[in-house]
């Protein structure tokens, strides 16, 4: 049977170890929250973000300006919570609406309130492997893999994706921990032969169920980022999801085959369950390291 991951777990242990350090601290650690418009899966991850604060005692303040918002708006917007004393992270929910230079608005969070571990020059520290805050998604999956005492030193690791927020961190997290890394992307050749190298298969593609058993070396650890939903039934129900569809009318699923992974696999995420958790745990984790900088 191969072992499942349970995210919960680890982001209760990490949010256990934050509560001692945040009352070690003068004053609550803030985390400021823009959001602009009304993306209703962006209004969830905000409001899951901001309970998460509350629950843990760190301040939380949202912004919410329309989604007419002008990118000279935004910035004057960030350029005050970059100014303000009270808060020690800030984070732009993305996506951000069209007219707006989603670039310049999260350059313009200053490196030293970069609650998500984004700006250039953060993401400069993780190449020079210098503390800095951390993207918060490959951040939780490193805190997973240490919490089950998966080796990764010496480890063939493979990273299907290559995005700014999960795939490039997490190959870098990894080579951190002394794995052998390969990067996957949508010019790879031999995508199967690859994957079937890994001793620890990181997969971030964003495609439902794409990786079947041929995929994954028997025995390997596999993390599963892939967040997508299924609308279809029939795909549900071939994918053990039938269940979870006739409840909600829609099923989460991974970039895993969620059957051949559990009969593949020693050790899997699930999804959901197994990634999901960690990045908001880790984003209070960053805050609080920031306020600590801060205080
Ligand atoms: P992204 O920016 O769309 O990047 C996807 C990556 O996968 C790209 O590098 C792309 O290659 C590669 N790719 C796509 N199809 C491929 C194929 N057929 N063969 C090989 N490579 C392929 O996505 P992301 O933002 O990194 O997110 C990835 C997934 O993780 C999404 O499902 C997202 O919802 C999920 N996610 C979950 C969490 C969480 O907390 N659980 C957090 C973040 C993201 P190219 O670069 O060549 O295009």
């Amino acid at each position: 049977m191969a072992q499942i991951l349970d995210g919960a777990v680890v982001r209760d242990k990490i949010l256990g170890d934050l509560r001692p350090r945040i009352q070690k601290l003068a004053r609550p650690p803030g985390l400021a929250v823009v959001l602009v418009g009304d993306n209703p899966a962006s209004e969830i991850y905000v409001r899951n973000k901001i309970k998460a604060c509350a629950e843990l005692g760190i301040y939380s303040k949202k912004i919410t300006p329309a989604s007419t918002v002008s990118t000279e708006q935004l910035l004057a917007i960030i350029d005050e919570l970059n100014a303000d004393p009270s808060i020690d992270g800030i984070l732009v929910q993305v996506p951000l609406p069209k007219q707006v230079d989603s670039r310049s608005v999260l350059e313009a969070v200053s490196a030293e309130k970069d609650a998500d571990g984004f700006h250039p020059l953060n993401v400069g520290y993780l190449v020079a492997g210098r503390p800095a805050p951390r993207a918060c998604t490959p951040a939780g999956i490193i805190e997973l893999l240490k919490f089950y005492r998966i080796k990764i030193d010496g480890r063939r690791a493979v990273v299907l994706g290559r995005s700014d927020i999960v795939g490039k961190p997490m190959a870098l997290m990894l080579l951190r921990e002394n794995a052998t890394v390969t990067i996957c992307h949508s010019g790879t050749s031999n995508l199967i032969e690859e994957c079937r190298r890994a001793d620890i298969l990181v997969a971030a593609m964003g495609k439902p169920a794409y990786l079947t058993s041929e995929y994954i070396a028997p025995g390997a650890t596999v993390i599963d980022v892939g967040t997508n939903r299924i609308v279809d039934r029939d795909e549900a129900v071939r994918l053990g999801k039938a269940e979870e569809f006739d409840r909600k009318g829609w099923a989460l699923v991974g970039d895993l085959n969620p059957i051949d992974v559990a009969g593949r696999a020693a050790a899997f995420t699930p999804v959901p369950g197994g990634v999901g958790p960690l990045t908001i745990a880790m984003l209070m984790s960053n805050t609080v390291a920031l306020a600590e900088q801060h205080q």
